[in-house]
């Protein structure tokens, strides 16, 4: 599987869509559908035409762009039965537990409530990859807007329950506004010294600074770290 990542509404949202290819088939497919002149143009530099877009959840800027991705490459939009009435354009809903094909690919779905209530997590287990939309971001998670910290909790210990070498994609580049407290909240750990130099390298560079591995998510994200919903209702 290929991935590239793709960053939208730049400044304002930082959010980031990323293509997927499926290097056996040739299919492809779109994480999520920020704007669309950055994917539409990548896509059309890989010569691709991606024919499926998943969506983590509704929020706009996610979704904002399906209909117009669908106009332009005929892809099938793919999101949460839990939100089929107010995800733009959906033409498949999926649900927990279910697996879904992309060429060859499989993607297990999982359900993630807190952020909103319908949002997903999209896990390909065999190529070690989670997408993570809004529930998880380097070092931090996103706000409660429709759940509870109990639902975030959760959420947060079935990605706790993945293997250790599995590489996360999260919605947006939010890791400049969490490092400080996470360093705050990691003194004395090495293992958060050697995330901020790969994500001060990444940034310099002008980089995403995912993918991080989920192991050392668990390691220094200090909502990974807490165990009750109080510790996640103090952090937020
Ligand atoms: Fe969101
Ligand atoms: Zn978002």
């Amino acid at each position: 599987m290929k991935i590239e990542t793709v960053l939208c509404r730049e400044g304002s949202m930082d959010n980031y869509a990323y293509i997927i290819i499926d290097e056996d088939t040739g299919v492809s497919a779109i994480v999520d559908a920020p704007e669309a002149a950055n994917i539409v143009n990548r896509c059309l530099e890989l010569g691709i035409k991606p024919e499926y877009i998943l969506n983590t959840h509704h929020h706009f800027d996610h979704t904002d762009a399906n209909i117009e991705l669908k106009n332009i490459f005929g892809s099938k939009i793919v999101g949460a039965a839990y939100d089929e009435h107010r995800i733009p354009g959906i033409d498949i809903s999926v649900r927990d537990g279910d697996i879904f094909k992309i060429g060859s690919l499989e993607a297990h779905i999982i359900h993630a409530e807190g952020h909103t209530t319908g949002h997903i997590l999209w896990y390909f287990s065999k190529e070690k990859a989670l997408f993570t939309g809004d529930v998880l971001f380097n070092l931090c998670v996103g706000g409660l807007f429709e759940g509870t910290s109990e639902q975030m909790l959760n959420s947060l210990k079935k990605i706790k329950t993945l293997p250790d070498d599995v590489m996360f994609y999260p919605g947006h580049e939010y890791t400049i506004h969490a490092i400080g407290f996470a360093m705050r909240a990691n003194t004395g750990n090495s293992v958060m010294d050697e995330y901020v130099k790969i994500a001060q390298e990444r940034l310099d560079k002008g980089l995403p600074v995912s993918p991080i591995s989920l192991g050392m998510e668990k390691a220094c994200n200090p909502y990974l770290k807490a165990d009750s919903k109080e510790d996640i209702k103090n952090l937020f």
